[in-house]
């Protein structure tokens, strides 16, 4: 079996298990009960918010812990946007998020606010003019993902960034995908907030944190005790937010070795395919994409035609957009960069990860490309 889904989740690190295990036996105490037990988990806590804060440059204060990736984002954009709603009501955001800053704007948008999707281009990226033109003067909040899940193209942030500090509008990036393959430091990067996930990086599901700014307005959306500075409510995930830290750090550490391999292993892909002689065609921007996913059409294999037979071959890879009841629908990632038909239907993303070796990439490229030969028409 070859796991090339990474981009969907990533299997944890053994030392990151080894790290949570105290904190799933011997550590329960409640970090906020005051006594020895409460106080022991509490060191846990807050030494796996300075470590995160240490690599995202940030200050431990500003590390807000969430249950993921997705509530990072919704708590960014519905909190941020609900905070500022005195001063005015457009969000604008791009049309090839995630799903879960999109659905949040959507929510957004029942509560009476207006949001601007950006359009992108054919590689996939939003246009800074495009942007400036879009802005307001009610607009509260900007949300720009780092580097896009589907098709790994890296957004403009710095520029976006520093043209929305001037008009003092408060940014947000979701940069799941680009934490661990990109280095990521909040004190000199123009941003508000920023999502990361532990489970996108070999630590555990179900544990992520939002980098909120010191000044940011934000409106707390878990209504319950002190926890996280009133920012969310609720007992912390205490051996999920340590593995989370023990991840982010291997990953931080062995970054330079994994994105060497990651390019390595795209390189061997498409020497495979172009030595094989078949018609593919590479999604995403061509120089800024992130190095682990690599989105590929193949004109004449349907992709649940490919997926399928991938699957039966032992190689799990995906289509990047969500599949409702057995079929494909066309991804708003793809759509957004008005791709070719032929090419949107036939779209496949490879996504690599720490297990995985050159040798087995290629072995999969290989497959991949028997199966064209085999049932392209
Ligand atoms: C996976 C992912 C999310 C969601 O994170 P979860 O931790 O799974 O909730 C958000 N944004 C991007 C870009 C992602 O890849």
């Amino acid at each position: 079996m070859i796991y090339l889904d990474h981009a969907a989740t990533t299997p944890v690190h053994p030392r990151v298990a080894e790290a949570m295990h105290p904190y799933l036996t011997n550590v329960y105490g409640n970090p906020s009960s005051l006594h020895g037990f409460g106080r022991e988990a509490r060191m846990g806590l807050e030494r796996a918010r300075d470590r995160i804060a240490h690599i995202l440059g940030a200050e431990p204060q500003t590390i807000v812990f969430t249950s993921g990736g997705t509530e990072a984002d919704n708590m960014a954009i519905i909190g941020g946007a609900m905070a500022q709603q005195d001063r005015g009501r457009h969000v604008i955001t791009s049309s090839v998020e995630h799903h879960a800053v999109l659905h949040a704007c959507a929510h957004l948008e029942q509560l009476g606010f207006e949001v601007t999707y950006l359009p992108v281009d054919e590689t996939g990226m939003v246009s800074l003019e495009e942007l400036k033109q879009a802005v307001r003067p009610d607009t509260v909040l900007v949300s720009i993902m780092y580097g896009n899940n589907e098709v790994g193209t890296i957004q403009p942030i710095e520029e976006i960034g520093r043209f929305l500090r001037e008009r003092n509008i408060v940014f947000h990036t979701d940069a799941v995908q680009a934490f661990g393959v990109m280095p990521l430091n909040v004190s000199e990067l123009p941003v508000d907030m920023l999502s990361v996930s532990a489970h996108k990086i070999n630590g555990p599901k179900g544990v992520g944190a939002l980098y909120l700014g010191r000044k940011v307005p934000i409106q707390p959306h878990l209504h319950g005790g002190k926890q996280e500075r009133n920012r969310r409510g609720g007992t912390e995930n205490l051996a999920g937010i340590v593995g989370f830290a023990e991840a982010a750090e291997i990953a931080a550490r062995e970054m330079e070795e994994r994105v060497a391999k990651y390019r390595q292993m795209r390189e061997a892909m498409l020497a495979v395919w172009r030595e094989a002689g078949i018609a593919y065609h590479v999604n995403g921007h061509p120089e800024r994409h992130l190095p682990h996913i690599l989105n590929v059409s193949f004109p004449g294999v349907h992709t649940e035609t490919m997926l399928m037979n991938l699957d039966l071959a032992g190689i799990a890879a995906a289509s990047g957009s969500a599949c409702t009841s057995g079929s494909l629908e066309l991804s708003h990632v793809l759509q957004a960069m008005c791709l070719d038909d032929t090419v949107m239907r036939s779209a496949v993303r490879f996504s690599f990860g720490i297990t995985n070796t050159v040798e087995e990439v290629e072995q999969a490229a290989q497959t991949t490309a028997d199966i064209v030969k085999r049932v392209a028409r």
